[in-house]
């Protein structure tokens, strides 16, 4: 009920526009998040279902078909009439084409994908035991990131560090897979990395053209694929952001070139979460403190960058006292 008047509001910017000194200002609204932000707003089904795309009709059985073309075809106005699309979307007044992937999480998602099959693999041939454990934390070493391998108390399987975005992007490019696999096998799989990121990068940069990168990601899905040289992978082991990645990105490319998708990303917002995180972890008593007086976690890290704001914009030569945060 809360979302009604903003919903009002937001359509009215769309269909009105809004007089500021006697011009007519319109405004055109563009939504991007990660695929589990998105989908819940779209009322659409979560990324592991059957019908898994936000923007066109594919199945999970059609994913094999690399030869099969896919397209932005779906429509907002008629958006409950696909299958997987189970409520009104919160933010109808939004095209569909204006629901943008987020570059980042594209990098995120797929290059865990790409180190998991690995990892799954060493798994597979029997290799994964200490030594080849490690190899990998030696390995990280070489090229500076912070890695471990762990196991959970009563439990068989290894947990690892879950790397930021920054050390991802340096094991994608330099991480060395001839130490832990078959010189062949490792040059095939760093041939998939070294495009994934080539592809990454021209996400990135504005003067991309997006037919020259649809070209190129549809020849990287093919990579991965590569029935014909013994198979890297599997049909079933494309995810939905690769499916996004070769299929829709270019689109969007073409359809926000005035932009670029960089404008789009989530970088900046994951930062502020990430720091917003940490603070109030830094300071936190979890569950000590005020009993039932206590603030939710969200307002006192409003609260405390809102005091922190005041002092930076008044100048203020008396420095802000800190607060104690609880969960
Ligand atoms: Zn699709």
């Amino acid at each position: 009920m809360l979302m009604i008047p903003f919903r009002n509001e937001l359509r009215e910017l769309t269909e009105i526009g809004l007089i500021i000194g006697g011009i007519n200002w319109m405004f055109n609204l563009y939504f991007s998040s990660d695929w589990k932000f998105l989908a819940i707003c779209l009322g659409f089904n979560s990324a592991n279902s059957l019908f898994f795309c936000p923007w066109c009709p594919i199945s999970k059985k059609e994913m094999s078909n690399v030869n099969k073309e896919w397209s932005i075809s779906k429509q907002m106005d008629c958006i409950n009439i696909y299958n997987g699309h189970h409520s009104v979307p919160l933010f109808n007044m939004i095209p569909l084409d204006h629901w943008i992937p987020d570059e980042l999480h594209i990098m995120l998602r797929i290059t865990d994908r790409l180190w998991n099959l690995v990892l799954h693999e060493i798994q597979e041939t029997g290799y994964f035991n200490d030594v080849a454990r490690e190899i990998i934390v030696k390995e990280m070493n070489r090229i500076k990131v912070n890695f471990h391998f762990w196991q959970e108390k009563g439990c068989q399987t290894w947990s690892f560090t879950s790397l930021m975005g920054q050390d991802k992007l340096k094991v994608l490019q330099f991480f060395d897979l001839s130490t832990i696999l078959p010189p062949t096998r490792a040059r095939a799989i760093r041939m998939l990395w070294d495009g994934f990121y080539d592809l990454y990068m021209d996400i990135r940069n504005p003067a991309t053209n997006p037919k020259t990168f649809k070209r190129n990601a549809k020849m990287w899905l093919k990579i991965f694929l590569t029935p014909s040289t013994g198979g890297l992978y599997r049909p079933n082991d494309i995810t939905p952001y690769i499916h996004v990645l070769v299929f829709h990105i270019h689109e969007f490319m073409e359809k926000h070139k005035k932009w670029g998708l960089k404008s789009f990303s989530c970088a900046a917002v994951e930062n502020k979460n990430h720091q917003q995180v940490s603070q109030f972890f830094r300071k936190t008593l979890r569950d000590g403190g005020n009993g039932a007086n206590r603030k939710s976690a969200i307002v006192q890290i409003l609260e405390f960058e809102n005091r922190k704001l005041h002092y930076n914009i008044n100048d203020s030569q008396v420095t802000p006292k800190m607060i104690k945060l609880q969960v």
